[in-house]
């Protein structure tokens, strides 16, 4: 495919919002107007049916004004600081915008290790899916108050990105200053032409992002093609739009100039593609042939169907899953660390909470979270 997919065919789509488009940069105040009328946007994406996640830049940019901190870099404490007083600030609008048009809004903040261990990833999936059928809308930041330098992102670009694979979301919208990719740095290069499609990013586009960021966000060109790297290997289309003009989502579903990104893939077989050849097996579980045949038909893996664990491994790690005889039938995640996954064995879905004492997962493995060798 290498024509641009109209909005209509995707059914989750993040949204994210960078800190320019936000925050006015004189005055460090919301743009009130602007995020109503995205607002709108979002609201008839919602009506028709779509799963939709925000992710929102502006908390350092709101809370630096409001605690008169001077313009330019700020050290780390400081940020956090202003993070803290601005996070506030952003959730609060937010909710209200999105309220007013009869959506609720959700707030969640994370940090790279939310996203990259094994374990509290599964933990934000499945608080994301669960938001999402409810019909709420995640509002997503990272927790720039407690992310330290090593530990965090620093730009929502690629956050953006990673949760719109973490949240198996087909479609990121990245809503920029600037309309799209160019082929060059259009304010260096005045014959610089915007590129419409990108249908895999090579070294050449690459080289086209040039390194720009202002002094408001963090991001410039470059972290959008690492975030596009990162959707479009999760099976996520990805587009650059420009945000700067009132009802930016629907100006690109009507054909607005901008740059797509597209993926061969898609989320659901990025995803298995991942958990059958990318993480280290770090157990098995063994199950019945009742429970093969199960899996086989589209089923999760419940603890009734496993009569033997091996292994250390903790909640989230990747772990084989063997048939009676013992050959590898598929991998999956699995929900449980492996002394509680051996205490369940074999038992009923609604014996969990009374062996382990605490509720949890009905499944041992979430079908979601399982490639079988056919697959
Ligand atoms: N998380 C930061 C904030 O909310 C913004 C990062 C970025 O600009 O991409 O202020």
């Amino acid at each position: 495919m290498s024509s641009r997919p109209s909005l209509d065919s995707f059914r989750r789509i993040v949204v994210k919002v960078g800190s320019s488009l936000l925050v006015d940069h004189a005055g460090g105040t919301l743009k009130r107007d602007w995020l109503e009328a995205l607002a709108d946007d979002l609201a008839g994406l919602h009506a028709a049916g779509k799963d939709v996640l925000v992710v929102s830049s502006g908390s350092i940019a709101l809370g630096r004004t409001v605690l008169k901190l001077p313009k330019g870099a700020l050290r780390l404490e400081d940020s956090q600081a202003a993070a803290a007083v601005g996070q506030i600030a952003l959730a609060r609008t937010w909710s209200e915008v999105l309220g007013a048009r009869g959506m609720t809004a959700g707030q969640i903040l994370v940090t790279l290790n939310d996203t990259e261990e094994r374990r509290r990833y599964l933990n934000a999936r499945e608080t994301i899916g669960r938001l999402l059928d409810m019909r709420a809308v995640p509002v997503i930041n990272e927790n720039d108050t407690v992310a330290t330098t090593e530990i965090r992102y620093g730009d929502n670009d690629r956050l953006a990105a990673r949760v719109a694979t973490m949240a198996s979301a087909d479609l990121l919208i990245l809503l920029s200053d600037i309309d799209g990719l160019y082929t060059a740095p259009p304010h260096e290069d005045p014959s610089a032409t915007l590129i419409p499609v990108v249908a895999r990013i090579g070294a050449e586009i690459e080289a086209m992002a040039g390194g720009a960021a202002s002094e408001l966000s963090r991001g410039g060109m470059r972290t959008k093609i690492e975030a596009g790297k990162i959707a479009t290997s999760g099976g996520t289309h990805m587009v650059i739009g420009d945000g700067r003009i009132a009802h930016p989502v629907r100006r690109i579903a009507a054909g607005a100039p901008c740059t797509w990104f597209l993926t061969p893939s898609n989320p659901v077989t990025a995803r298995k593609k991942w958990i059958a050849g990318s993480l280290e097996p770090r157990g098995a579980v063994h199950i019945d042939a009742g429970a093969a045949r199960a899996l086989s038909s589209g089923a999760s893996l419940l603890p009734a169907g496993v009569t033997r664990v091996e292994g250390v491994f903790a909640r989230g790690d990747c772990v084989l899953i063997r048939d009676f005889r013992g050959a590898e039938i598929g991998r999956g995640l699995i929900a449980y660390d492996a002394l509680e996954a051996a205490q369940l064995v074999g038992r009923n879905s609604r014996e969990i909470e009374a062996v382990l004492g605490v509720p949890g997962r009905a499944e041992m493995i979430h079908r979601d979270d399982m490639a079988l060798g056919q697959e």
